[in-house]
């Protein structure tokens, strides 16, 4: 979704949300976006003040301008390990002891073999792969 700050000819501001820029631009061009007040049709974009909603779990990263695909893992990891207790080898172990409440709650991070992963997918934890920029662990 895209939303774009709109005046109508008689000056009434109002917000237009969009599906892509693409079909604002159509809509525009069909005269299809009234002003909601006066229901004008001459309609301005105003240039101030769009935003682009992105998905919230990316949010954070699209605040950062172009960041490159290696930035992009390296604040991932880095706030993982800044949030999350190292558990080490025992990661699949932790896991299903706080998936069934025989541990206390929290975020954590570890190694797992890929079967360990797979075994606690099927038991509906929630496992998330955490992505490698290729820092080497100490
Ligand atoms: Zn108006």
């Amino acid at each position: 979704m895209i939303s774009f700050d709109l005046e109508c000819a008689n000056e009434h501001r109002f917000e237009g949300v969009f599906k892509d820029y693409e079909s604002f631009a159509s809509q525009m061009e069909r005269g299809l976006v009234a002003c909601p007040y006066c229901e004008s049709v001459e309609i301005k974009r105003l240039f101030s003040g769009c935003s682009i909603q992105a998905r919230p779990a990316t949010a954070p990263l699209s605040e950062r301008r172009g960041p490159n695909m290696f930035e992009i893992l390296r604040m991932i990891e880095g706030y993982v390990r800044e949030n999350f207790e190292n558990v080490g080898s025992d990661f699949a172990e932790t896991a299903r002891a706080i998936h069934y409440g025989a541990e206390e709650e929290r975020n954590i991070y570890g190694q797992s073999t890929r079967e360990e992963i797979d075994e606690l997918l099927e038991e509906g934890i929630s496992v998330t792969p955490l992505p490698s920029s290729g820092a080497s662990e100490n």
